[in-house]
């Protein structure tokens, strides 16, 4: 739980490219991100967060870049970003779009420079009706494929 600031910050890199970063400790399974208010778009773009049934704006997860080996992820029922494991203040705060993005509007060469990076990021690795748990066995899956 916070008390009292947001616990995040958006960092402008340069003028084209921010991140969000944590200002403060998250442990595993706390909510980093509230978007259970946020704007529902009528339809998906580049700055919106996929909840499954809907697509929403939220004024800072807009700076949410996309990490093959996220420090987040996007859990639809809570409509919450969620931390994966422990986050800690000044790490970036990303998800992997290619577990929770229903379709990635604006496809792109990932640079995370994680080992096991996909590189290209364009396709939805599940289907909307899998859980949480299928998307995680089919993203290591095709991580594992990559790395071979
Ligand atoms: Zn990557």
């Amino acid at each position: 739980m916070t008390n009292g600031g947001l616990g995040y910050f958006v960092d402008r890199v340069t003028l084209e490219f921010s991140t969000l970063k944590a200002e403060k400790d998250f442990s595993k399974g706390e909510l980093v991100l509230d978007l259970s208010a946020a704007e529902v778009l009528a339809e998906r773009d580049y700055t919106s967060i996929d909840l499954g049934d809907s697509n929403v704006y939220h004024p800072m997860g807009r700076y949410i870049n996309h990490a093959c080996n996220p420090t987040s992820y996007v859990d639809a029922d809570r409509k919450a970003i969620v931390a994966v494991g422990t986050i800690k203040p000044g790490d970036e705060i990303t998800f992997n779009y290619l577990a929770s993005e229903r379709q990635i509007v604006a496809p792109f060469d990932c640079a995370c420079g994680w080992v096991h990076c996909v590189g290209r990021i364009e396709k939805r690795l599940a289907q909307p009706s899998e859980s949480l748990h299928d998307m995680w066995a089919s993203i290591r899956k095709r991580i594992k494929r990559n790395a071979a």
